[in-house]
């Protein structure tokens, strides 16, 4: 059997299921979700895998992969996020969970000395509630408890969508995986960025997922009119926020590796003969290296008081959301490197600027991230794109990383 071209078809199939007839969107405890976790489940199955859902939705199976070991047998994990955005592309997510059944098939005969499970993550999008890792966060222990009060775009509450997909909100303590127990957790992704299609290279291993920091800064000058107010007179909020906004590009070509992007820029009063009086921006800002963000953020400040001080204005600075960075396990790294050299001729390390499940999972095993070649690095969008025979690569890469824990006892 043509294993790669059944993951490319099953994607296909799986990628027709959405809340949304005239597009992919699959949300969290949306009925599409009921079914695409059915389909998946399905597939699970006659991989020989016993299948479950636990209390927040994940959908998690079981492989009967001949082991040895004994009692201290532990779990290596496989999987990635089933929910998608809205019109959202086929791949992002589902392609890391029917490759991974695929990978439980390939291994179906070999003895190996620890289990292997299969995870389709119930939320990493954050869409419906706005809140992201709902299922890893569960998985790992981490989920907070006030997030069951968060509310949809219906006001239908958190506890309430569990409930309503056949979950349970109290016992979100028992979709806890034992620490103790897991070898550690592997995701296949697509790479959302461009760097494997201009290599030429089906796959590459992910160094580490990048820390971020997202602030909200607020420029305020003074309205006034724009036929009659001075130039030289002028408290200009936009004028200074231009300023600024090169100041955040220039500082992101100049270190490498560093992204940064003002996304949102709102203006007050916005009206087309009144000077801007406050300018909103929103700013975001990654690196794998926590230190170079850090600097970088403090340069961005100075550089944005310093705008507000030559223009007479006023300048608040707020963050909103800080994450460190999440680097895969250094011995996890080196089995992937071997295995991937087994199947391309060379290996160019990346960065994830996107967060994943594995950065969540990170804070109770070790992890490690494949990246897939995608078509002009594109996601979150419905012309996602791979093709069959980078699949085959990333199926015999996990296969042989799989392998590879095989020779310990
Ligand atoms: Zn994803």
């Amino acid at each position: 059997m043509d294993r790669a071209q059944q993951i490319f078809d099953r994607l296909d199939e799986l990628g027709r299921i959405s809340e949304d007839a005239h597009c992919l969107t699959r949300q969290y405890g949306s009925d599409a979700m009921r079914r695409a976790n059915n389909l998946v489940g399905s597939w699970m199955k006659q991989a020989g895998m016993d299948v479950r859902v636990d209390a927040i939705g994940n959908l998690i199976g079981t492989s009967a992969v001949p082991s040895t070991g004994g009692s201290s047998r532990k779990t290596l994990l496989l999987g990635s996020h089933l929910d998608t955005v809205k019109n959202a592309g086929k791949y992002d997510g589902p392609l890391g969970v029917v490759l991974a059944i695929a990978a439980v098939e390939q291994c179906k005969d070999k003895s190996l000395p620890f289990d292997i499970s299969v995870i389709g993550f119930a939320d990493e999008e954050g869409v419906r509630f706005q809140s992201t890792y709902l299922g890893s966060r569960a998985v790992a222990g981490s989920f907070d408890e006030k997030d069951l009060q968060r509310t949809d775009a219906n006001g239908v509450t958190l506890a309430n969508a569990i409930k309503h997909f056949g979950g349970d909100p109290n016992k979100l303590s028992e979709c806890r995986f034992d620490r103790t127990k897991l070898l550690g957790y592997f995701e296949v992704h697509i790479e959302q960025g461009p760097v494997l299609e201009q290599k030429n290279q089906a796959v590459g291993p992910v160094t580490a997922i990048a820390g971020q920091t997202r602030a909200k800064i607020k420029f305020e000058g003074k309205a006034g009119h724009a036929g009659t107010t001075p130039m030289s007179m002028r408290r200009d909020a936009l004028c200074g926020a231009a300023g600024f906004i090169q100041m955040v590009e220039s500082c992101a070509r100049y270190n490498a590796g560093l992204v940064a992007t003002i996304g949102q820029i709102v203006c007050e009063p916005n009206v087309s003969n009144v000077i801007p009086a406050i300018a909103h921006l929103t700013l975001d800002v990654r690196h794998r290296d926590d230190k170079i963000r850090l600097r970088a953020c403090d340069e961005l400040q100075a550089a944005a008081k310093k705008v507000a001080a030559l223009r007479n204005l006023a300048m608040s600075w707020q963050v909103v959301q800080e994450t460190t960075s999440v680097p895969c396990s250094t011995e996890f790294s080196i089995r992937l490197h071997q295995a991937i050299l087994k199947h391309q001729s060379d290996v160019t390390d990346l960065p994830s600027g996107a967060g994943h499940d594995a950065a969540v999972m990170s804070k109770i095993c070790p992890i490690a991230m494949l990246f897939v070649r995608c078509k002009d690095g594109l996601s979150h969008h419905p012309d996602e794109s791979i093709t069959v025979e980078d699949v085959r690569v990333a199926l015999a890469v996990l296969t042989d990383f799989i392998h590879s824990f095989g020779i310990r006892k």
